[in-house]
C-alpha cells in the first residue's frame, strides 16, 4: 500500500502507523529530510557542550529498565552535597561545558530545599553556565514528597532564574507500557501535566522517548501524538530526543534480551520529524546510539546532534561507555555532509564551524 503524501497535511494516526511499519526506510528518510529542509533550509547541524552529573543514585521508584539506581542501603549508593555538585560542574565548565543537565534518582531524603541549594551552589561556582535541572518525573516525585502541587515546585525553581527543563522520564507515554516497565514512576498524565504546567509558567522543555523494549508501534505513535497535542496547546517544547533501551544490567533487559537495531532508531527519528510538525528541533543522538546511526539520523529529519557530554552516568551503568571531544563531534557532523554549529540550551546557534 503506498504511503499517503503528507507534505501538505498533518500526519494522522493511521498514516503514522503505516509509515512506522511499512514504508521503506529510504523513502521515509527522504520524506523526513525534505520536511527538515522546509523547516531548516541549509545544512547546519547543531550540538551543545554539556555535562550530566547525577546528584544522587538513590531511588525508591525501581523502574525495571534502570541499571543506574541504588537502594538507600546499597554500598555504592551516594548523594552528593551542593559543593560536590558545583565542583563537578566547575571542572566541566573549565573543559568547555556551557550547560549542566542535572538529574538524579527519586530519593525521598532530598527535598525542595536541597534542589534549590544545588542550583545556588552551581550558580555561585559557575555563574556563566546554563542550569537545566530535573526531569518531569522528578518534579512529580518532589511534589508528592513535599505534599505540594507541582506548580509550586516548578515556580520555586523558576524563581531561581531557571527556565529550561530536560524532558526525561517519558520512556513511552502510554499506561500499557508504563505499567510494565515503570509502574511506580510518574504516569503519562502526570508527565504531561508537569510539562504543561512548566510551559505555562514560562519554562521551555525538551521531550524524550525510550523505545526498544515492550512497546508496540501503536505505543510509539500514541506517544508522539500526545506530545504533538500538548505542543499545539503550549508551544513550550524545544526538541524531541529519542534513544533506544540499553538492556545490560537491568531486570527488563534480561526479559527483552537485545537492543533495538540501529535501523529502528533511524526510522523513529524520521517518523518523529514527520509527525511532530510543531516541533522545531529533532535530535539524532550519536551518543546514545552509535556514530553511524547518529549520522543517518541527520539524513532522516534531525537537525541537532545532541551533547558533547563531559560526564554521563546513567547509560554508563548500562555498559554504554562512549566519549568524544568537540573536535570529534564536528568531524562526525562534517562527514555526514553538514556544517557543525555549537548551540545554547534554547537551540540558538552560538558559533558555526
Ligand atoms: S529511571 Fe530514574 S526513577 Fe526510574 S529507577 Fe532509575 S533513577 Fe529511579
Amino acid at each position: 500500500m503506498p504511503t499517503p503524501d503528507i507534505s501538505e497535511q498533518r500526519c494522522d494516526r493511521d498514516t503514522a502507523l503505516t509509515m512506522l511499519a511499512r514504508t521503506p526506510l529510504g523513502e521515509l528518510m527522504d520524506r523526513a529530510h525534505a520536511a527538515r529542509m522546509r523547516r531548516w533550509p541549509g545544512n547546519t547541524v547543531t550540538f551543545v557542550c554539556d555535562t550530566n552529573p547525577n546528584y544522587t543514585n538513590v531511588c525508591v521508584t525501581g523502574c525495571r529498565f534502570c541499571a543506574f539506581c541504588r537502594r538507600p542501603t546499597d554500598p555504592d549508593a551516594y548523594t552528593l552535597t551542593p559543593e560536590q555538585v558545583s565542583e563537578k560542574v566547575a571542572a566541566a565548565a573549565q573543559r568547555g561545558a556551557t550547560t549542566v543537565l542535572l538529574q538524579g534518582g527519586h530519593n525521598p531524603k532530598i527535598r525542595l530545599a536541597d534542589w534549590l541549594a544545588y542550583i545556588r551552589a552551581i550558580r555561585s561556582a559557575c555563574p556563566e553556565i546554563h542550569i537545566h535541572p530535573f526531569s518531569p518525573a522528578e518534579y512529580a516525585f518532589m511534589a508528592a514528597s513535599e505534599k505540594r502541587p507541582v506548580r509550586e515546585i516548578l515556580e520555586a525553581v523558576f524563581a531561581e532564574g531557571v527556565d529550561t527543563i530536560p524532558g526525561g522520564g517519558a520512556e513511552i507515554l502510554t499506561e500499557r507500557v508504563r505499567r510494565r516497565i515503570a509502574p511506580h514512576k510518574a504516569t503519562t498524565a502526570q508527565w504531561l501535566e508537569v510539562c504543561e504546567t512548566a510551559h505555562e509558567i514560562g519554562f521551555r522543555t525538551t521531550a524524550t522517548m525510550m523505545f526498544g523494549h515492550v512497546e508496540s508501534d501503536a505505543d510509539i505513535v500514541d506517544h508522539l501524538l500526545a506530545l504533538r497535542d500538548l505542543q499545539d496547546r503550549t508551544g513550550g517544547f524545544t526538541s524531541f530526543i529519542a534513544w533506544s533501551f540499553k538492556p545490560e544490567g537491568s531486570e527488563l533487559g534480561r526479559e527483552v534480551g537485545r537492543a533495538a537495531h540501529p535501523a529502528r532508531y533511524v526510522r523513529i527519528v524520521a517518523l518523529a520529524r514527520l509527525v511532530l510538525d510543531n516541533f522545531a528541533h529533532i535530535q539524532s543522538s550519536w551518543f546514545s546510539e552509535s556514530i553511524p546511526a547518529g549520522q543517518l539520523g541527520l539524513l532522516a529529519g534531525a537537525d541537532d546532534f545532541g551533547g558533547v557530554l563531559m560526564e554521563e552516568n546513567v547509560l554508563l551503568e548500562a555498559g554504554h561507555d562512549r566519549t568524544a571531544t568537540v573536535e570529534d563531534v564536528k568531524t562526525i557532523i562534517r562527514r555526514a555532509g553538514f556544517t557543525p554549529a555549537r548551540r545554547d540550551s534554547y537551540y540558538r546557534v552560538v558559533e558555526t564551524f
